[in-house]
């Protein structure tokens, strides 16, 4: 099985770019961030404080969290539902990155990450995957940009969704940069660039182009063809 990992801060893309890399190569995408948002939704949802270590890790016996693809899309089961719809809020957001400094939450999540990567071709994304779930990743990518290119995107895509609500670039730099310093600084897997990875800074570039850096660095590594 060939897999390429993308490590990278919040909003760089990673989940936009895995998903149009996959296409291209036939491959599924893993979104790893959405484990841990759905680890996250279980703790809101049942009203547990996610701030009590304890609480968290006497309770992830009762959680299971299962990945399923439709026509390439990623859907996100807790428990036997598919929760895909309710994980992409900023109270998740915030939950998910508060538990993902525990590092039995990190452990629970390891396995359903690496039997992925050992049953398909895979583009998985988050923030330890080349450092430390898939260490023997084909090609290793740590995809970045500035925190405001970042909260910019962020921006342009919730004005896309929901143009009525009141939402300030302010207040999403502070959250971007926030989730950066929780991510970057945790004891466990904090986001880092492996050794062997392929750095790309998207601040100054388009889709297009970025993919196009990715892609070519694939092919450079690995013999494939791309739709
Ligand atoms: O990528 P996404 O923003 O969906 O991830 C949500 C949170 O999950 C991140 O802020 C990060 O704290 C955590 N995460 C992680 N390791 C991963 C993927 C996500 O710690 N591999």
């Amino acid at each position: 099985m060939i897999s390429i990992a993308i490590d990278g801060p919040s909003g760089s893309g990673k989940s936009t770019i895995s998903k149009i890399l996959a296409k291209k190569l036939g491959f599924l995408t893993l979104d790893t961030g959405a484990l841990y948002r759905a680890a996250a939704y279980y703790f809101l949802n049942n009203n547990i404080n996610y701030k009590i270590k304890d609480k968290v890790v006497n309770n992830l016996k009762n959680i299971n969290i299962s990945v399923n693809h439709d026509k390439n899309a990623q859907l996100i089961y807790l428990n036997g539902k598919n929760i895909t719809n309710f994980i992409r809020t900023p109270e998740v957001s915030s939950a998910a990155s508060d538990i993902s400094a525990i590092p039995e939450v990190r452990e629970f999540l390891i396995n359903i990450q690496r039997d992925f990567a050992k049953k398909h071709n895979v583009v998985m994304d988050g923030r330890d995957i080349g450092t430390v779930i898939l260490p023997n990743a084909d090609v290793k990518f740590f995809l970045t940009a500035s925190p405001n290119a970042r909260a910019k995107r962020r921006y342009n895509q919730l004005m896309e969704k929901n143009s009525s609500k009141k939402i300030k670039l302010e207040d999403i730099i502070d959250s971007i940069s926030n989730r950066d310093f929780n991510d970057s600084n945790r004891k466990i897997s904090p986001l880092t660039a492996d050794k062997d990875a392929i750095i790309i800074d998207n601040s100054l570039l388009n889709l297009e182009e970025t993919v196009d850096v990715f892609l070519n660095a694939i092919k450079e590594r690995v013999n494939i063809e791309t739709k």
